[in-house]
């Protein structure tokens, strides 16, 4: 695996794959890698001649200095983790290499609502910050094939978005979300949990595979109320658990609404935020490729 810190001496790299006619998959990550991540490097290497991982904690999405101060940093064990599998290229930018001083990044495109609802309404500025860094990522890396987990679902959204309103060349493919054996979806925020909170947070996927099983029966407005309930009763803090389209991201009325709906929540688990989706309703596989 070859390791480049400097923008130019990935690009230099990249050329001569290039040349060889060879294809780039991208990871994109922000490090403190776990098996969902390796998932979508897997993929990548299955689906491209290069796989190029990126670890990169992107100040301009963390709205909260605090989260990004304590976003867990474990590069000697991202490394290791990367170099058991078939990776090709990690790229560890610093910000400077990223951001550097008169260079633009800024993006000037609209979302509309899909960025201002669900993780949107309590993390405002997190997708411009976002897609902002993807841009300039795919700037540098330019590859084929962008991979991306579903467990982020609202930022596969806006991506998919940004690529369309900017005519890009790169296809997203988007994976599924690697759980634990209990359920709970793998993050690396999760190693911050406290052992109690670990074991309660078995319960997100809980609720969530619930609603799944039980949408010829309730209307999605209850099921939200009800969802929201247990987690206010087992001690959790949610923010939102809401059912809504998967295309828009607004919320139904009713299950006959919508023929791709999916079921998102974030909730804090003391001072650790989680979030989880499940898909309920999908008719035309594509949507997610
Ligand atoms: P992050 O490092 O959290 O920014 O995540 C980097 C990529 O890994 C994103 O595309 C995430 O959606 C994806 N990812 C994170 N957790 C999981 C998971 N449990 N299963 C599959 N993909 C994931």
């Amino acid at each position: 695996m070859f390791l480049f810190k400097k923008v130019a001496d990935l690009q230099q790299y990249l050329q001569k794959v290039s040349k060889e006619g060879k294809t780039v998959g991208f990871v994109p990550t922000m490090g403190a890698l776990h098996h969902g991540h390796l998932s979508l490097v897997n993929r990548a290497s299955s689906e491209t001649d290069c796989t190029v991982v990126s670890i990169f904690v992107n100040p301009t999405q963390f709205n909260d200095k605090k989260d990004l101060e304590k976003y867990p940093r474990t590069l000697g064990t991202d490394i290791e983790m990367l170099s058991s599998i078939q990776t090709t290229v990690l790229f560890v930018p610093s910000v400077e290499e990223i951001y550097p001083k008169g260079l633009d990044t800024t993006l000037d495109l609209n979302f509309g609502q899909l960025a201002t609802v669900l993780e949107g309404a309590f993390r405002p500025g997190h997708f411009d910050g976002m897609a902002q860094v993807v841009h300039r990522l795919l700037d540098i890396v330019k590859p084929d094939r962008l991979f991306m987990g579903q467990k982020d679902f609202q930022q596969l959204t806006i991506v998919r978005s940004m690529l369309k309103q900017l005519n890009h060349k790169t296809a997203l493919v988007v994976c599924p979300i690697i759980r634990e054996k209990d359920g709970l979806a793998m993050s690396s925020r999760n190693r911050r949990l406290t052992p109690v909170y670990r074991k309660k947070a078995v319960l997100l996927s809980q609720i969530l595979s619930k609603v799944k099983s039980n949408i010829d029966n309730r209307r999605p407005e209850s099921m939200s109320k009800m969802a929201m309930k247990t987690l206010t009763e087992a001690g959790f803090r949610p923010e939102y658990f809401e059912i809504v389209d998967g295309i828009t991201l607004q919320p139904i009325q009713h299950f006959s609404d919508a023929t791709f709906i999916v079921a998102l929540t974030a909730v804090w688990a003391g001072d650790i935020r989680l979030i989880d989706n499940m898909i309920l309703k999908e008719a035309q596989k594509a949507v997610l490729a």
